[in-house]
């Protein structure tokens, strides 16, 4: 399996390659050459099947010669083993035909261990083989930095740089990224939001000099083997509904689209996925788009869901690359017009062919409050705002021919304040992680600029 860059102007890589590489050269997205199909009995036979054997039966096609059968099984295994549930992505009924994704029972109760946990160990494990060392430096709006670090702590190979925005996560969020004591982890408060951190991380990207200096490696959600890894839950939800004999629709809580173009992923495989509605918070861009067929930038506005807060997104890119019928010349056009003027509008073929996979909302911040306190109320379920988010939205668009899925993306407890607010009641932390308030913190403070940060970097791996 090889993989090509979105902007169609970088060398093929092999699967284990463009994971550790992350963003391509020419500055695009890897994604596969092409998407193999499974075969309807194939999917049927996931039914009643464990997480990892459906994991294994999904992931396997793309991950090509990088490890063995027997090899990668040993790693999704412990990738899952830490997990809360023995179910790893359980779901539960919210109301007819509308059911939940709980993916929040991971050793940080976002989906995003999902993706960081199978990663970790695939890092590893192709790091070990090599005899190398590698950077890791993301950017987080709170949930992936604590993802990675959690994932990547105590690994002999790699350091973990997270670059976060100070005063703008979660006091848990938080307290996950700087409690741990690992020498190789590195939380850095940023001064500025989320996009300057995902802008000062892309700059690290593109000088090549520091990116080779350090070798650089990125486990942002541009990271083909993070989108992979989350293929695998639209499969176990879907299959356990009656796919591939009858259709599913999912709604996905949607920041920087990784996990829905996941969905996507599934969609090309085979599964009979009828709609992926996008749920976003008031930074609306994907939904602004995905209504007008014109891709604009505007200001981000911190909200109760602080993990969707963003400006741009970007696997989108990964999206415009297929509408655009995998043509890479055509989205470098866009992303630099992008990069020029602050927007761009979408062909007229391109957009029809988005229109046909996904649907899209917006739901104001009173709007999540309520339905926190409205599932509460009715199901008993206590949603993080996120997760609040795109179950309002699903309940816009049910069909009572077709179940909905909505995306749990996080824990109420990730997020208590929110949750306390639109209910009076605080969500305890699961006892696994109950002293997390009482362990110290370490963290440096650095300003939203480039050289200092590299030279942090540059500093810390020395020692
Ligand atoms: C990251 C995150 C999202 C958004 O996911 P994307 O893949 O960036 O679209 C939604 N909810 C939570 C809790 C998250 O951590």
């Amino acid at each position: 399996m090889r993989y090509v860059s979105t902007r169609g102007q970088a060398p093929e890589l092999s699967f284990e390659e463009a994971m550790l590489t992350g963003l391509a050269r020419d500055g695009g997205l890897y994604v596969p050459a092409s998407v193999p199909a499974l075969p309807e009995d194939e999917i049927a036979a996931m039914a009643g099947q464990p997480y990892e054997e459906v994991a294994y039966r999904v992931m396997r096609p793309f991950v090509g010669e990088a490890f063995s059968d027997a090899q990668f099984r040993t790693l999704i295994d412990a990738a899952y083993g830490g997990f809360g549930h023995a179910a790893r992505a359980p779901l539960v009924q919210l109301g007819a035909g509308h059911h939940l994704l709980e993916l929040f029972h991971g050793p940080t109760l976002a989906f995003k261990d999902f993706a960081m946990q199978i990663i970790g160990q695939m890092f590893e494990a192709a790091l070990t083989r090599s005899g190398s060392r590698v950077t890791i430096v993301g950017a987080t709006s709170g949930d992936t930095g604590s993802a990675a670090i959690e994932a990547f702590r105590g690994l002999a190979a790699v350091d973990v740089f997270i670059l976060y925005p100070h005063g703008r996560i979660s006091e848990v969020q938080r307290r996950q990224m700087t409690t741990p004591t690992d020498d190789n982890v590195h939380a850095l408060a940023v001064d500025g939001d989320f996009d300057d951190c995902q802008a000062l991380v892309k700059d690290m990207f593109n000088d090549f000099d520091f990116r080779d200096g350090v070798a650089l490696a990125g486990v942002n959600s541009i990271n083909w083997g993070r989108v992979l890894a989350q293929v695998v839950y639209f499969f176990t939800s879907a299959v356990s509904l009656g796919a591939p004999h009858r259709p599913v629709s999912f709604t996905v809580p949607t920041g920087n689209f990784g996990d829905i173009y996941a969905g996507s992923i599934a969609r090309a495989m085979g599964l009979p996925i009828e709609r992926l509605v996008v749920a976003t918070n008031r930074n609306d861009i994907l939904h602004r788009t995905l209504e007008s067929g014109a891709y604009v930038k505007e200001g981000v506005h911190p909200t109760i869901s602080p993990s969707m807060d963003i400006q741009v997104s970007s696997n989108f890119e990964r999206a415009l690359f297929d509408a655009y019928g995998r043509d890479g010349a055509a989205v470098a056009g866009q992303m630099s017009e992008l990069r020029d003027s602050g927007g761009f509008r979408i062909s007229q073929g391109a957009y029809e062919g988005l229109k046909e996979i996904y649907g899209s909302d917006r739901v104001s911040e009173e709007e999540t409050s309520a339905t926190i306190k409205q599932a509460l109320a009715e199901t008993g379920e206590l949603l993080c705002p996120h997760s609040a988010v795109g179950v309002a939205v699903a309940e816009r668009h049910l069909d009572p021919s077709v179940p909905m899925i909505t995306l749990a993306t996080a824990h109420p407890a990730k997020f208590p304040d929110a949750v306390e607010d639109a209910t009076g009641v605080r969500p305890p932390l699961p006892s696994r992680m109950a002293d997390l308030y009482e362990r110290p913190e370490r963290v440096t403070r650095v300003p939203g600029e480039l050289a200092p940060i590299q030279e942090i970097i540059r500093e810390r791996i020395a020692s």
